[in-house]
């Protein structure tokens, strides 16, 4: 009989971890992951043997220690503006300094000496406001993809003799037994704990789906994002980036009033493959140490899809969408920027011609064939607004790369101590619907732990 049982050892597992062994040490824990420890996660596409997706049994890039942020771009924001709803649940005040202390966490565990960038007092507000963009306040912590992965492996090591860690260990069922959860694993073994912390964050969303249903747990969904992720010379947005590292920025298109927005900005990164639920979509990162930075910054631009009754099934439809491109591209696709408001699809000729090089090797071809006509004249409005703060990015050589999808988890009912209806079953993370990102889901890790310590 175990004291606490976790599934999922994203951030919010570890965090809960962390906290709980930090308040109380003679607690017996149990961390279930489907994926492998840190060590042993690497993807297998080289860009030379193994281009593109093969599926692995558990993808390394959003599964094992770590979770889904393991290779991230680390950019903690501290704020309550984006990332996450958290706040609506524990207090503006309590989120924030929750994030706060996950920060500190972070630095005395590889991450000091690490820039801390802020909105407050820039200048770039004011002009963000003229140009009709809104940029979001937020302080980022960048540990970089390098230096981020040096925190997870020292938070492993102070953790692994105190917490016992299961990898390659897919838990299939939650089990309400009289004194506590019973966990199943695929492997068909059985554990027992008192209370049980599910973090299953975006890839353990369908899994969590089934948990809900199977324990009668109420959940809501009815959102989506979708868009591209933009690549362009670094210098095109080194006032904005120098200063703030990442700008959140919000349009409203004049033409549908939709709200289209900048996302996980990286710059001199990389843009990257992402797999979820077999469906390969794109992402970005980038590198603390200058010696693996590239020439080129890249951004998401998302659409916000919200829809209403009697359509339900938001990831459904952001799944059809990539899709499409992973049909028409066998994975990723990318077009010129002057390609695309021309009406013709970029060539692998043309690509290679462009004066911005691309980071990822995706499929050159058409995004108009894959993206709806109301989310692609969004991203090429804000495209031409932002142009206007950073000029050079409505350039024809501007890299598209489709299809970006942030798929939002259904929201899990939860109350304010994010304990389901049953008592000692919490649901945090991205895995509850409430978080989405890596101070988010860390803190509410943190917040639970201090709950159950207590
Ligand atoms: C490429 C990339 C870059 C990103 N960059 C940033 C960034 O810079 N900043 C930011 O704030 N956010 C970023 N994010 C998002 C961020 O990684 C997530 O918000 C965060 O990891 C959520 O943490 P979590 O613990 O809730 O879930 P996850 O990190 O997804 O962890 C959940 C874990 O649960 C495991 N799991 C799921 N189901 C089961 C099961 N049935 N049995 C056992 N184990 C299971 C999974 O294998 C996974 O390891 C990025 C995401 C990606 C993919």
């Amino acid at each position: 009989m175990y004291d606490v049982l976790i599934i999922g050892a994203g951030p919010g597992g570890i965090f809960a971890a962390y906290e709980l062994m930090e308040k109380n040490p003679k607690m017996k824990i149990a961390v279930f992951e489907m994926g492998h420890e840190l060590k042993k996660r690497h993807c297998p596409i080289d860009g030379e043997k193994i281009k593109s997706c093969i599926h692995c049994k558990s993808c390394s890039i959003m599964s094992g220690f770590g979770g889904a942020g393991a290779f991230s771009d680390g950019k903690y924001n501290i704020t309550n503006d984006f990332g996450g709803t958290l706040y609506q649940y524990i207090g503006k005040k309590v989120a924030l300094e929750l994030m706060e202390y996950v920060d500190m966490i972070n630095l005395k565990y590889g991450g000091e000496g690490t820039k801390l960038y802020s909105t407050a007092g820039t200048s770039i507000k004011k002009t963000c406001m003229q140009n009709g963009l809104h940029l979001l306040d937020a302080s980022v912590r960048h540990l970089g993809t390098d230096i981020n992965y040096i925190v997870l492996d020292n938070l492993y090591a102070h953790l692994k003799d105190k917490v016992e860690f299961l990898f390659d260990c897919t838990v299939d069922s939650v089990e309400k037994i009289d004194n506590g959860y019973r966990v199943c694993t695929a492997d068909g073994d059985a554990y027992e704990g008192c209370k049980c912390i599910i973090s299953a964050g975006r890839s353990g969303s369908k899994w969590m789906e089934k948990v809900c249903k199977d324990l009668n747990i109420q959940t809501k969904s009815n959102r989506v994002d979708i868009g591209v992720r933009v690549e362009l010379p670094s210098e095109i947005f080194s006032h904005l980036t120098d200063e703030l590292y990442e700008s959140k920025i919000v349009y409203r298109t004049e033409k549908y009033e939709d709200l289209v927005r900048t996302f996980c900005m990286n710059p001199k990164g990389a843009v990257v493959n992402e797999n979820t639920n077999g469906i390969v979509t794109v992402n970005g990162h980038s590198y603390e140490d200058p010696a693996r930075q590239t020439g080129n910054t890249n951004f998401a631009l998302l659409v916000a899809k919200h829809f209403s009754e009697p359509f339900k099934d938001s990831n459904g439809y952001g799944e059809s969408i990539a899709r499409l491109s992973n049909m028409l591209g066998g994975g990723v696709i990318v077009q010129r920027f002057g390609d695309l408001v021309r009406g013709q699809r970029s060539t692998e000729k043309r690509i290679a011609e462009s004066f911005t090089v691309p980071t990822l090797n995706a499929a050159a071809g058409d995004l108009s064939l894959v993206l709806p006509k109301r989310i692609l004249d969004g991203i090429i409005e804000m495209i031409y607004a932002l142009d206007k703060v950073a000029p050079g990015t409505a350039n024809d050589d501007t890299l598209l790369y489709g299809v970006e999808v942030k798929f939002y988890n259904m929201e899990v009912e939860v109350d304010k101590n994010l304990m389901t209806c049953h008592e000692g079953l919490y649901v945090i993370g991205d895995g509850s619907g409430i978080t989405h990102s890596l101070s988010h889901a860390s803190a509410s890790g943190v917040y639970v732990a201090r709950q159950i310590a207590k």
